[in-house]
């Protein structure tokens, strides 16, 4: 997008965090700077806003500091894909492999009507894990998946690729290597 180099130019690194050797990217200052996040937002409405949306499925919880915002602007609903144990009603669950252990997210079973197009965010793809796993969840409550969105992208560690090999669309506002 034409804002993806000012966009990434507000994300923090943060060295060593949440263990030595990562470098975790920080989207607080992102959202702190007025701006950079409307224009964060509106790169997003920019590219979907002639695509038909029934609903935004965005993930705990980053992705839900995009996801509704998004889903106002487009007049989509918005419905969470949430860490294990949080969502009250009958749920469908997916449980992915981490680099150590296993996480689950889970999808609430009437969150949208079968044959829905649905758009899933996150903040960030890394393995892909998650937002796979997500998208997974859409598609076994017949939803259909029209893109998985994320603000970063870490293309050197293959989520974004796997993701697309799985038969899914993938965008990203910007990359870190
Ligand atoms: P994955 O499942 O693709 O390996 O990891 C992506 C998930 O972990 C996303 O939900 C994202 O919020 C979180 N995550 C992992 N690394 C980072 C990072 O460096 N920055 C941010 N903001 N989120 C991260």
């Amino acid at each position: 997008t034409p804002y993806s180099d000012y966009i990434k130019s507000v994300i923090r690194t943060v060295r060593d965090w949440p263990q030595p050797g990562v470098n975790f990217r920080d989207i607080t200052p992102l959202m702190q700077q007025k701006a950079a996040f409307r224009k964060l937002i509106d790169s997003f409405v920019h590219r979907y806003q002639e695509v038909q949306i029934d609903a935004i499925a965005a993930i705990d919880a980053r992705g839900f500091i995009v996801g509704a915002p998004l889903a106002y602007e487009l007049g989509a609903s918005f419905v969470p894909v949430r860490k294990k144990g949080k969502l009250p009603f009958k749920t469908l669950s997916e449980t992915y492999k981490l680099e150590y252990g296993e996480a689950t997210v889970e999808l609430h079973a009437d969150a949208f009507n079968p044959g829905n197009r649905i758009l899933v965010i996150d903040d960030l793809i890394a393995t892909g894990g998650t937002m796979l796993a997500a998208a997974n969840l859409i598609k076994r409550l017949g939803g259909e998946v029209v893109e998985c969105a994320a603000i970063i992208d870490l293309p050197e560690l293959g989520g974004s690729a796997a993701i697309e090999h799985a038969g899914f669309s993938v965008f990203s506002v910007c990359e870190f290597s």
